[in-house]
């Protein structure tokens, strides 16, 4: 077998893969992308995908932004709590930048990303599971199938951006899990009401329910506990749009049309640490968050740039890149960030959705805190839109 050689093998090529290996492009390092899935047409993903203007930022940059196919802009979150007084408001205004986030497709995203790849010329192939790596002092190597043959590549610094499939692999790094017992339901909803860029986030004791703004309807994310999220799923439509009502309440006026539904399991998942010899790791392999607030695609996008651009700041790229020097830099650049995007979303779970009286009234008067302390206000606004810098 003939072992080809890279300066960087990317493992997992969803949008923080693709957009890692996009912002490598151009600074004269051999990298590679291997996707275990084929091509992006066969594999359709539904979630709505809540992105910040500082993903935007980063997205214009990589020359994703201007490819995206309508993204639809956010002028106010309207956060509430079911059974409480508390309710905030989020304007454009508040945290002082011309939109709060954007609403795209999952499916969306990654088909402009992939077109990108194919421009850009990059190393990418499609249908190639990784099935194991290890990695010694000068290099990791890398072992896939691919069209049924096995093949090996070795690279000076391996990217595992592949949700976190892989990392049991490699030995001193563990991840910390919390279970919420919840699946998110997602389907595109249509409204008596049509949508205005406001998107709505309420907290219930069964959890968060969000309704995103999305091209002229919604895109829904709604948490169930998971004994009911099949049936939730597979609920006759009208009975679904009942459902939802009552939880979610009037405020859009009727539901009228609910597209395809599908389910995710939520958990919190962190890798400590983020790095490991000639390894890092970006995306959901890092760090998978629960939807709340759409803060994991912006988290791992921020991780993939700020591994480019510690990878691209060495005076000599070829020799820095994957050495203990380099990694360790980039888990420090990432440390806080990380940090502080999983305690406020998991702290915004753990808060909100119970049914314990005494939290319920304090989570309310959270939210009227919120709305009447302005600096409060956009303190938290440029926090979930810049992440931990603000
Ligand atoms: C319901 C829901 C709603 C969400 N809403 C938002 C939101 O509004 N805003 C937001 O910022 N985030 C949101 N997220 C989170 C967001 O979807 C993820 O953080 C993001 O998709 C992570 O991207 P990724 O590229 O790291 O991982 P993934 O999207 O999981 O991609 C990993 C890739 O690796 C590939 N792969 C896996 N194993 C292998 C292997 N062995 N070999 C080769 N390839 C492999 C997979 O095929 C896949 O393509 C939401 C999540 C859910 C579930």
């Amino acid at each position: 077998m003939t072992t080809k050689c890279y300066d960087v093998v990317i493992i997992g090529g969803g949008p923080v893969g693709m957009a890692l290996v996009i912002a490598l492009q151009k600074c004269g390092l051999s990298t590679l992308l291997l996707e275990a899935r084929g091509l992006p047409e066969e594999d359709e993903d539904p979630r709505p995908l809540a992105l910040s203007h500082g993903s935007r930022l980063i997205l214009e940059r990589l020359n994703v932004w201007n490819k995206l196919s309508a993204p639809t802009p956010i002028s106010t979150i309207h956060i509430s709590n079911q059974g409480s007084l508390g309710r905030t408001m989020i304007t454009t205004e508040d945290a002082g930048v011309p939109s709060l986030g954007y609403v795209v497709n999952y499916h969306n995203l990654f088909n402009t990303m992939y077109t990108i790849v194919q421009e850009v010329r990059a190393d990418y192939i499609a249908g190639a599971k990784v099935t194991s790596l290890e990695t010694c002092i000068e290099h990791g190597q890398v072992d896939f199938e691919y069209e049924n043959k096995n093949k090996q590549v070795t690279a000076k610094l391996l990217v595992l951006a592949d949700g976190g499939r892989l990392t049991a692999q490699i030995k001193d790094i563990d991840y910390v899990v919390h279970e919420y017992e919840q699946w998110a339901i997602v389907a595109n909803i249509t409204t008596e009401m049509p949508q205005s860029g406001i998107a709505y986030e309420r907290f219930t004791p069964d959890g968060p329910v969000a309704m995103l703004p999305s091209g002229d309807h919604f895109a829904l994310v709604w948490t169930v506990s998971p004994d009911i999220a099949q049936t939730v799923i597979a609920m006759d439509e009208s009975v679904f749009l009942t459902k939802l009502h009552d939880h979610f309440g009037d405020r859009l006026g009727k539901f009228i049309k609910a597209g395809k539904r599908t389910g995710f399991p939520l958990s919190l998942k962190y890798a400590t640490p983020n790095t490991s010899q000639r390894i890092a790791l970006v995306g959901n392999a890092a760090q998978t968050l629960h939807p709340v607030a759409g803060q994991g695609f912006n988290l791992g996008l921020r991780d993939a740039w700020e591994l480019a651009n510690v990878i691209l700041a060495s005076s000599d790229m070829a020799t820095a890149i994957g050495t203990p020097a380099m990694l360790s830099r980039f888990r420090k650049k990432r440390q806080i960030d990380s940090h502080a995007g999983r305690i406020f979303t998991d702290s915004l779970v753990k808060f909100f959705s119970n049914d314990n009286i005494l939290l319920r009234n304090a989570s309310g008067m959270g939210l009227c805190a919120l709305d009447n302390i302005p600096p409060l206000k956009r303190f938290v606004a440029r926090r979930m839109i810049f992440g931990a810098r603000g």
